[in-house]
């Protein structure tokens, strides 16, 4: 008789219980959540079997799951689960904990796992740009200058050619280059389960991305699939228009970014295009990125009101939750305070509040491979795995 040998990982069951999965041994298999679960198809249904590898400390099954990545985190699961054994929180802690070791390097992913972590990450930025705001304050003269005919401009500390471009490019594009390491080693572990059928990998996976994106990102229509889903007697509070909110306010933030970038750098070279900072607030580009920031503190405001109000008894907020609320709720109030402050001619304040907006987005970016942002591009590429899997 074939012998079947399991080598349970009690360090990883360990580590899912102290991630936020601290209910999971009360699950005693009864599928309920895999049938409440409005995503999860019916010929791989999710997540009982998550919860019995987690019990069961079955770390390679889980790391190797393409559906932990499917799921929307909408609780629909844990709050029908007769046990209290909280699957939806099992199912983020899972994410949590692979993600913290899926890139280098993985003391960064150590550091973003706990809030004890947390002085360090902002010390790292906050020493950067304290460093170059004394060397340029020493080169134009003071700390806190004003332009020969008295307004606050920014650049005159944080210099664009030479600080805050170059800067924010090495990091953008190093947290790119981090996360597309990640989607590749995520993909190597991936293992088709249930009985998916390779039919949709004669489709280019371009094509199935574009049906992602149109999806979760465009129309996150996911997102109201799981508020349609099972009565569970729950109120809900427009998780979908506040994500939709935070999503279009980037787009418009870094469309926005992009305009100006190109305006001061073509205009080098191509006078006719070049675009002055600070823009007059009537500028249209100025308007757009105004719009961007009141959008995008709406859906933070949706967002945190509606995590507060969860029902607690069956859904924790994991520190990464509130991480990433916290660190673009900070972004957007530095970034309007800053403008606020320069346009009331508060100079002290206004060059305080700016240098803390920049150690803001630059922590935003370069921790985006451990962040819940990062679980974003990590669910993206799952769902085109699935679909080039043959699962619609
Ligand atoms: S998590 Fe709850 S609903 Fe799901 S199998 Fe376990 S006991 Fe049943
Ligand atoms: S949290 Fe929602 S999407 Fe995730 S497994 Fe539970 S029911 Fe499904």
């Amino acid at each position: 008789m074939a012998q079947c040998v399991i080598k349970p990982d009690l360090e990883f069951v360990r580590e899912l219980q102290e991630s936020g999965g601290d209910s999971l041994k009360k699950c005693y298999q009864c599928a309920t959540c895999s049938v409440a679960c409005p995503l999860a198809p019916a010929n791989a249904p999710y997540p009982r079997k998550e919860m019995v590898w987690a019990s069961w400390g079955l770390k390679d099954k889980l790391m190797g799951d393409a559906d932990l990545w499917l799921c929307h985190n909408c609780g629909n699961c844990s709050d029908l689960c007769p046990r209290g054994a909280k699957p939806a929180d099992m199912m983020s802690a899972a994410r949590n904990v692979i993600y913290r070791d899926l890139v280098e390097p993985k003391s960064i992913g150590t550091l973003m796992s706990k809030p004890s972590g947390l002085p360090v990450l902002f010390a790292i930025p906050a020493l950067l740009w304290l460093v170059i705001w004394a060397i340029r304050a020493s080169i134009v003269g003071a700390w806190f200058p004003r332009t020969f005919d008295g307004r606050i401009v920014f650049g005159q500390i944080f210099y664009g050619d030479y600080t805050i471009d170059p800067i924010f490019m090495l990091t953008f594009f190093g947290a790119l280059f981090i996360i597309g390491r990640g989607v590749v080693k995520l993909w190597g572990m991936f293992k088709p389960e249930g009985t998916l059928t390779v039919i949709g990998q004669k489709r280019c996976w371009l094509l199935h991305l574009w049906d992602v994106l149109w999806d979760e990102v465009i129309t996150h229509k996911k997102f109201s699939d799981c508020e349609e889903g099972p009565n569970t007697g729950k109120t809900h509070y427009n998780r979908q228009f506040g994500h939709l909110l935070l999503v279009y306010s980037f787009c418009i933030l870094a469309f926005v970014t992009a305009i100006v970038a190109g305006g001061h750098w073509i205009g080098k070279i191509w006078p006719v295009v070049s675009i002055e900072t600070p823009m007059p607030l009537t500028f249209p580009v100025k308007l757009l990125a105004n719009l961007g920031a009141l959008m995008l503190l709406a859906g933070l405001a949706i967002l945190t009101v509606r995590r507060w109000l969860q029902n607690n008894k069956n859904h924790g907020s994991s520190w990464h939750d509130w991480y990433l609320l916290g660190i673009i709720w900070a972004v957007a109030l530095t970034g309007v305070l800053s403008q606020c402050f320069r346009l009331a001619d508060c100079v002290v304040p206004a060059f305080m509040v700016y240098y803390l907006h920049l150690v803001f987005v630059w922590m935003l970016f370069a921790y985006l491979p451990w962040t819940k942002l990062g679980h974003f591009v990590y669910r993206t590429a799952a769902l085109v795995y699935v679909r080039m899997y043959g699962r619609g």
